[in-house]
């Protein structure tokens, strides 16, 4: 479930990856094993190796050299890029003699951020004013009039997030999942150490919400056999139904306020409704749990129901208070390297990120790539339909959906047909600068009313917000549940892609888009139709055939060693090595448009993508579990085997060198 609201999480600028991998231990040779190690900082050769042993370390021999002498011990570009925008965007918010309404609403919230004086004198009292609203209430009639005023925030009993939802798919609607403070934060592990350990949490949110010790230890164990027992009454109304947690129970608006009141009033006051008077489906998932909460919903409760919304909202607060609230939440060792700094910007970096983008774009992105990037999409979508129009395997009635779905395949590319006006959100931090909780209430406020204008209306798979998609990310990616690719203005890094050379162009961003068209074609994209919904669209006969050549990919894959007595899990990176291979197949397909291509400059340039460096090999082991791209020199090295122009280009690459396949090996899913 995506979450509409961002929470200020911690990050080092990026983490994101389309086209980042990782590698792996072992031997510090190259002789015999192909590809051990490359990317581990002094684990180089002393000498290149040749093309036809090791094409990735050949061609990116000189930076890791270079990297060698600085002493550089981890790179990545994407992730370097990604630095790199931020802090462009870092030094506009300084320079005030620029001023745009994005960067007068960067301003603003950044300096309530920083603000530690005004923060720390003011303690937990933002937050009491809301607490407050909750312990007033003396009935649960004047409790549910609160949260239907829509002044409290949190989570206390459900998350929500506008989507399609699984009763209909062309409309937006809501998707509703169950929240509770004991079970949403042990995770299904019930021993005494978590349970220890998540009511030392829920202690200290209660205190921070105005309540004392005393307090707080009594409400705790209410809490606490409230949840028993609503796990009890949820458990009966599975049995009864026969639906599970996991199930989607599609419900109205009218329907949920006999189902679950306090559900129902969340919906309410956080606007998740169609002011416009059009129909919303809601999607309920723990749907046993909220029949629990609402039939729990009783005068006897009162005070435990009070103290679930206050420690939502403290939890939620926690990071916008004081300093040493912000700071524990991210158990700081100390306070000496602390950078409000840093962390303000963090914080506006994430909270307005469309802003960001938005500033990155207009005062330091070049004009015009846009167009670049789109003609190129509309190219390689191109390409991806000639190659299944001409694929030979497939039966007539597999390759119609199939053509469909390319069809349908839609693309958001480097930056959004419109805007988010921040004007009136820029009027309502004036408005509200005394705490940050307030500025961040209204910030949340501002995008869930963007969101929630949306319900009722035609589902749209580009929506840029929808898609939280920020532009100034290195990233590319495909969303099998949309059938959308987007690329962003953040991969388009290092003015690369702004070459006149077509080869430079293909190589570091014709493959990248190629890569994520092909997702709609991998081992997920198979169970995906032109929509993106959840099918199966092939006969079983073309089935079997895409799976066994998938499996042909993997086998090759998984006979890869790159540490011994430990090889590359093919299943597991199957999917993205097949997406792999279609953006060079489609690449080279379109280089045939140009009668000079030169093919030494595009695999060389291709090899560029995969320039990175990982520390140690421990570092390089913990990238590699559990990310389903293989660690990039493999990556680099195991793509251009599969294609004949590599041979042809490079007639060294013999039978007996380690970066020879023999032609009945090459594989290709396309
Ligand atoms: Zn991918």
């Amino acid at each position: 479930m995506k979450r509409t609201l961002t929470a200020l999480v911690l990050i080092v600028l990026i983490l994101l990856t389309a086209c980042q991998s990782t590698g792996k231990n072992g031997s510090d040779n190259l002789q015999g094993k192909p590809w051990v190690n490359s990317n581990i900082y002094d684990n180089w050769p002393s000498e290149r190796p040749a093309l036809e042993e090791n094409f990735e370390l050949h061609v990116n021999y000189d930076r890791y050299m270079e990297a060698k002498e600085k002493g550089i011990k981890k790179d990545n570009p994407l992730s370097q890029a990604s630095n790199a925008m931020a802090e462009a965007v870092r030094s506009l918010i300084a320079d005030t003699s620029k001023s745009t309404v994005e960067l007068e609403l960067m301003r603003a919230y950044y300096k309530l951020f920083a603000d530690e004086e005004q923060r720390n004198a003011q303690g937990n009292e933002p937050l009491l004013l809301y607490t407050r609203m909750v312990s007033n209430a003396t009935t649960l009639e004047e409790l549910s009039e609160e949260v239907r005023k829509g002044l409290l925030f949190g989570d206390a009993f459900a998350e929500f997030a506008v989507d399609k939802t699984s009763s209909d798919t062309t409309h937006y609607g809501v998707w509703v999942e169950s929240v509770l403070p004991f079970r949403s934060r042990l995770k299904g592990d019930f021993s005494d150490e978590n349970i220890a350990r998540v009511r030392e949490r829920l202690t200290n949110l209660m205190i921070l919400a105005g309540y004392t010790e005393e307090e707080t230890a009594q409400a705790l164990d209410l809490m606490e056999s409230y949840e028993v027992l609503a796990d009890k009454i949820s458990q009966e109304y599975y049995e009864k139904t026969g639906v599970t947690g996991e199930d989607a129970v599609p419900m109205t608006l009218d329907e949920i306020k006999d189902f679950c009141t306090p559900l129902y009033d969340q919906l309410i006051g956080l606007g998740y409704w169609s002011a416009e008077g059009l129909p919303v489906m809601y999607d309920i998932y723990d749907a046993g749990l909220f029949y629990a909460i609402g039939q729990m919903y009783i005068p006897d409760n009162l005070e435990i129901i009070k103290s679930i919304y206050n420690v939502s909202m403290a939890s939620y607060a926690k990071q916008f208070l004081d300093i040493p609230n912000f700071a524990e939440m991210y158990d700081f060792e100390s306070f000496e390297d602390f950078d409000i700094d840093l962390y303000s910007f963090q914080f506006v970096y994430q909270s307005l990120a469309s802003a960001v983008d938005q500033t990155y774009l207009e005062f330091v992105f070049p004009k015009g790539v846009r167009q670049t990037i789109t003609d190129l999409t509309v190219d390689y979508i191109e390409a991806m339909r000639a190659r299944l129009e001409n694929t030979t395997w497939l039966t007539d009635v597999t390759k119609a959906r199939a053509l469909d779905k390319v069809d349908k395949m839609l693309y958001i590319v480097v930056y959004p047909d419109y805007w988010i006006d921040y004007s009136e959100l820029l009027e309502l931090v004036a408005e509200h600068d005394q705490f940050l909780l307030d500025a961040v209430l209204c910030r949340d406020d501002f995008y869930r009313g963007y969101m929630t204008s949306l319900l009722g209306h035609y589902f749209d798979r580009t929506d840029w917000v929808y898609l939280q998609a920020n532009s100034i990310v290195a990233n590319a990616y495909y969303k099998y549940a949309l059938n959308v690719i987007t690329i962003l203005a953040g991969i388009l890094f290092e003015n690369r892609y702004f070459d006149t050379s077509i080869e430079t162009i293909m190589a570091s961003i014709g493959t990248i888009i190629g890569h994520e068209i092909t997702h709609g074609f991998d081992t997920t994209g198979c169970k995906f139709n032109e929509m993106g919904d959840p099918e199966i669209w092939w006969t079983d006969e073309d089935y079997k055939l895409f799976n066994e050549k998938a499996a042909r990919i993997a086998d090759a894959l998984s006979q890869i060693e790159p540490l011994d007595g430990y090889n590359v899990n093919g299943e597991f990176v199957v999917g993205e090595t097949i997406a792999d291979l279609g953006g060079l197949v489609l690449t080279l397909d379109l280089a045939k448009k140009y009668p000079d291509f030169d093919y030494d400059l595009f695999f060389r340039t291709f090899m560029n993508n995969f320039y990175e460096i990982m520390p140690d090999a421990e570092t390089a082991m913990d990238n590699y579990i559990g990310d389903n791209h293989t660690a990039d020199y493999i990556r680099a090295n195991f793509n251009v085997q599969m294609m004949d122009e590599f041979y042809e280009t490079y007639p060294q690459v013999v039978e007996g060198t380690t970066m020879y396949r023999a032609p009945e090996d090459r594989l290709s899913v396309w």
